[in-house]
């Protein structure tokens, strides 16, 4: 895919980049190992000061990035500001806790003196998808450079601009400069990256397919990965659930980032007692959200982030319906030169069809009506993901109860699944394995060296 800014809104090619040539990927590689040599002897309270300095400049200048990523990608440039300012906190979290979440673990053992020891690793590879242009990277960066670690970022095609502009804020936070470089480069030169003997680990953000060659190569090279790939989550609404607050919750949670987020909601499970209901509401409150030109109106979502995934959508849309499923909201494709997809609401999809196996990556709300609470945890496991879900009761006890035996890497009872600096985030089976954010994120790209003393 050409290395360009394509404004999803209108089509229009802003801007086309040269990918870096194979000996630029060298220098910089170099560059970026070199300064971890000096990096990683550096004290928490200095790393902690750039950081929060990263901080200060994400808050201070969140319209100016926010424009960027709506430029790129089509979110509506509220929801753009949102995220750079959410880059802040996480910049902000580790910058406080990182010393603490990395420092000396004694441990009881036979030996005189015993400890874990967590110590950077080196230059990480991050490659990110586009859905979250500024969260993923920084959700990635953040503790990577407070553990002692160096980053070289491969985002996806599309944001190019995005990538350079967070190596932009990097530099201008006052961080060594060679401690973090954006690698203009397409898909095919991953793994010629992984295969160099300087990346010590690599972080994948993205799809499935994405996921399985990338950890392929850093597989065979005995390199470390953490994967965070698609999901397909389920939204369990019981009998005495609130109705009206699970379905503001439900629609939210459908149309984030216009549907483009690996955890929004997208299987939505609802006992037949109140489906009717259910889809009454859930059809008014789509039906009354609006779209526009997302850098300029206040709308509530924009185009996808590029027209071939509209397609896509479609297609997975298509061949559901084909295979079985009912269209309870019109919607999709306005035009079949536009990125721009109106929501839908589809029910009941057939096993084997797209919406039934598959991840839908944009706004279209998948309804199963079940009999029971039992039928609606063997339909929420029928997955090969498992990313987060959520689950709408009057009683939190049977919340909790139906939470730990939903297969997902987390789950929320009567609120959106979201991430916060504070809690892990990943998932299991196809959605991944490793985990970022918290205590355990920033261990992930350490060597946890037990230190025994006789
Ligand atoms: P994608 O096509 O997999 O792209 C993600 C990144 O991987 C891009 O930088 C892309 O580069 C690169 N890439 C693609 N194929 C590759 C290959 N064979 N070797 C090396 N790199 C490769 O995913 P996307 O369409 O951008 O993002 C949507 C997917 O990401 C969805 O499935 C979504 O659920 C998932 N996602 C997961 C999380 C999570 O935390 N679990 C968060 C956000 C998104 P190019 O752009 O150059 O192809």
């Amino acid at each position: 895919m050409a290395i360009q800014t394509v404004n999803p809104a209108t089509n229009e090619v802003i801007k086309t980049f040269d990918a870096h040539t194979a000996d630029q990927v060298e220098q910089k590689l170099k560059a970026a190992d070199e300064a971890f040599k000096q990096w990683k002897t550096t004290r928490f309270e200095e790393r902690a000061g750039l950081m929060n300095r990263c901080a200060q400049i994400l808050e201070q200048e969140a319209e100016k990035y926010g424009r960027i990523i709506t430029l790129e990608m089509g979110k509506p440039l509220k929801d753009s500001i949102a995220e750079v300012q959410k880059c802040a906190k996480v910049c902000r979290y580790y910058a406080e806790n990182a010393a603490d979440f990395l420092k000396d673990e004694e441990v009881k053992s036979g030996a005189s003196r015993s400890l874990i020891a967590y110590e950077p690793l080196g230059v990480v590879l991050a490659v990110m998808p586009w859905n979250f242009p500024f969260w993923q990277v920084f959700r990635f960066l953040a503790p990577a450079l407070m553990a002692g670690n160096v980053g070289v970022l491969k985002h996806a095609s599309n944001v190019p601009q995005c990538a350079l502009a967070i190596e932009e804020i990097i530099h201008k936070a006052g961080f060594p400069k060679d401690v973090f470089h954006a690698l203009l480069v397409e898909s095919k030169a991953v793994d010629a990256i992984i295969e160099n003997p300087i990346v010590k680990a690599v972080t994948l953000t993205g799809s499935e397919g994405a996921g399985s060659k990338v950890a392929e190569k850093a597989g065979s090279e005995i390199k470390k990965t953490v994967l965070e790939l698609g999901g397909s989550d389920p939204f369990i609404i019981l009998e005495d659930a609130d109705l009206e607050e699970a379905t503001s919750v439900a629609v939210k949670s459908r149309m984030v980032n216009t549907g483009q987020s690996c955890i929004a909601a997208k299987r939505f499970i609802v006992l037949e007692g109140i489906a009717d209901a259910f889809l009454e509401k859930m059809k008014e409150k789509m039906q009354a959200l609006r779209t526009g030109d997302p850098l300029t109106d206040n709308c509530n979502y924009g185009p996808l982030a590029r027209k071939d995934l509209a397609e896509e959508l479609e297609e997975q849309v298509q061949q559901s319906v084909k295979k079985g499923a009912q269209v309870v909201l019109e919607g999709g494709r306005e035009g079949k030169d536009s990125a721009y997809f109106k929501p839908m609401i589809i029910r009941d999809p057939k096993p084997g069809s797209p919406a039934y196996e598959d991840e839908l990556f944009g706004p279209v709300a998948i309804v199963f009506v079940v009999k029971d609470e039992a039928e609606a945890i063997r339909i929420a496991n029928d997955h090969r993901y498992g990313l987060a879900g959520t689950v709408f009761t009057g009683d939190k006890e049977r919340g909790l109860r139906i939470a730990r035996q939903v297969e997902t890497g987390a789950m929320f009872v009567n609120a959106m699944v979201a991430s916060s600096p504070e809690m892990p985030f990943g998932g299991i089976k196809k959605s991944g394995y490793g985990r970022e954010l918290s205590y355990i994120g920033i261990r992930e790209f350490t060597n946890q060296k037990s230190i025994w003393v006789g």
